[in-house]
């Protein structure tokens, strides 16, 4: 008998199954909407040229690869600081910030879920209704009980926050609450600044546990603006956490560069929270790999390359945003009655656009178009070729 005779096949990940079903597809004219990444006008991830500038450099200086510290390379840590709560934060001046190079944004969230399962065992985790669809699995995983708040409202294509803002309220004590920063995924709808503040005070009086995902800075309204509500959780003298990924704002997916950053109240809780995190490190992974964080760094603290990045982010938000804009006014052209103008008040890659499963079926049958079941397209999918054939096909499905 084998050891793995009991084991069960695990189900599929949805959204790898939809990208298997669109690659055996062999229409010439499909197209892939559910994909979870940018893609510019030509159907392809780009290599940023700023990324390009900065490993040609590190090509030449050809330097060895040691190990880096457990915690990673210290200045792409300094640099994810500056990012995520402004350079000249009194947060940062005052050590309250720990930093850790971690492998994306996921790894960012798995060695701080780590860390709040030692810290806070009897704690139970709440995610935004829907989520990402990795959050509920990861904290899971990391064995806490994943609980959800309310989120989406459907009817109005925006968020139900009466709902959420209830459910903070009548969090246990002690709850974490799971917070995209900007960019909800998978729905592209965010909280205003005004909500965000409601917010903070409902984590503040209830004595809840911050953990905010910034996955997307730079791809709602710009790199500072996106920090708005950690900023307003920086404020607000409370501990929180924030994972963070360069995967799409530097397009460096694979390359596995995000961080874990734990604000303390002071210095001293600081150097004890870094001694902790390193141990989750130092038996997970050991160290975090160099390149990506390295290229990270050196694009960020170049004023030329920075200067280059910010550009080249610019270009993806704005392509981002233009395709929003003409995919609405195209199913307008073409006579369709629903109003889809929701999906231009929506941020990041990803847009819950209303589409019934039923209408994404018809959509992949007739026309080659996948997208998934939930009706979340991603906008960086589309492009100047084939945004007519996606807006007809769609003007034929809600028909
Ligand atoms: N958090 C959210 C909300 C995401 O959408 C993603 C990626 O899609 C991640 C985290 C993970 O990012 P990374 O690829 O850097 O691990």
């Amino acid at each position: 008998q084998s050891m793995f005779a009991a084991v069960q096949l695990a189900p599929r990940d949805p959204i790898l199954g939809l990208t298997e079903a669109f690659n055996a597809d062999t229409r010439t004219n499909k197209v892939n909407l559910g994909v979870g990444v940018y893609y510019d006008d030509n159907g392809k991830l780009p290599l940023l040229a700023a990324v390009r500038e900065a490993e040609k450099t590190r090509l030449e200086a050809a330097p060895a690869r040691g190990y880096l510290p457990i915690e990673g390379f210290g200045a792409y840590n300094q640099a994810v600081q500056q990012l995520l709560f402004g350079k000249d934060s009194p947060l940062l001046a005052a050590g309250r910030v720990a930093t850790f190079e971690a492998l994306g944004g996921t790894g960012g969230l798995k060695i701080g879920a780590d860390f709040l399962k030692r810290l806070a065992p009897n704690a139970e985790v709440w995610i935004s209704d829907p989520s990402w669809e990795n959050h509920r699995a990861l904290f899971e995983g990391a064995g806490f009980k994943v609980n959800a708040y309310p989120y989406y409202d459907s009817a109005s294509h925006g968020v139900n926050f009466a709902g959420m803002l209830a459910a903070l309220n009548a969090m246990p004590s002690g709850s974490i609450a799971v917070l995209h920063a900007c960019c909800h995924n998978p729905t592209g709808v965010d909280l205003s600044v005004e909500q965000w503040k409601q917010v903070v005070q409902a984590v503040r009086s209830r004595g809840l546990v911050a953990f905010l995902d910034m996955a997307y800075q730079g791809f709602g309204d710009g790199i500072e603006e996106d920090a708005a509500a950690l900023r307003l959780f920086a404020d607000s003298g409370l501990p929180f956490f924030v994972s963070s990924s360069f995967s799409k704002s530097f397009s460096l997916y694979g390359e596995r560069v995000g961080a874990l950053s734990i604000v303390t109240l002071d210095r001293d809780e600081t150097t004890r929270v870094i001694s902790q995190v390193k141990r989750v490190i130092r038996t997970n992974y050991s160290n975090p790999p160099t390149h990506g964080a390295a290229i990270v760094a050196a694009v960020l603290s170049t004023p030329e390359l920075r200067k280059l990045w910010e550009q080249e982010l610019a270009g993806m938000r704005e392509r981002i945003r233009q395709m929003r804009v003409q995919l609405v006014e195209k199913l307008k052209a073409r006579g369709v009655k629903q109003d889809f103008s929701f999906v231009t008040t929506q941020r990041g890659m990803f847009s819950y656009s209303g589409l019934t499963s039923a209408q994404v079926d018809r959509l992949r049958e007739e026309f080659g178009i996948y997208a998934i079941a939930t009706g979340r397209i991603c906008l960086a999918a589309l492009n100047s070729r084939n945004i007519d054939p996606v807006a007809d096909a769609i003007a034929k499905v809600v028909a």
